[in-house]
């Protein structure tokens, strides 16, 4: 994967997501906070979530994708 901001290869990795991951929508100034969507499979309860996710380090930018698990990092090392 490309990063969006510069191009340049991103790393590919994994985000434990403990708890799970919450997604907040960017409100208007005059609102306080939101109502919290939980994003499909960012949580586990045998065992932390393992999102896969992409950095560039340049940009300090991280994505990651969720709705599915990484099951063992070691099957990704080295792509
Ligand atoms: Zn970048």
């Amino acid at each position: 994967m490309k990063c969006p901001e510069c191009g340049a290869p991103m790393q590919n990795g994994f985000i434990p997501a403990g708890g799970g991951i919450s997604w907040f929508d960017r409100l208007s100034a005059d609102q306080v906070i939101g109502f919290a969507k939980s994003l499909p499979g960012t949580s586990a309860w045998f065992r932390r979530a393992r999102l896969e996710a992409y950095r560039c380090t340049r940009c300090r930018l991280v994505t990651f994708r969720y709705g599915r698990q990484v099951d063992d990092p070691k099957s990704f090392e080295h792509k």
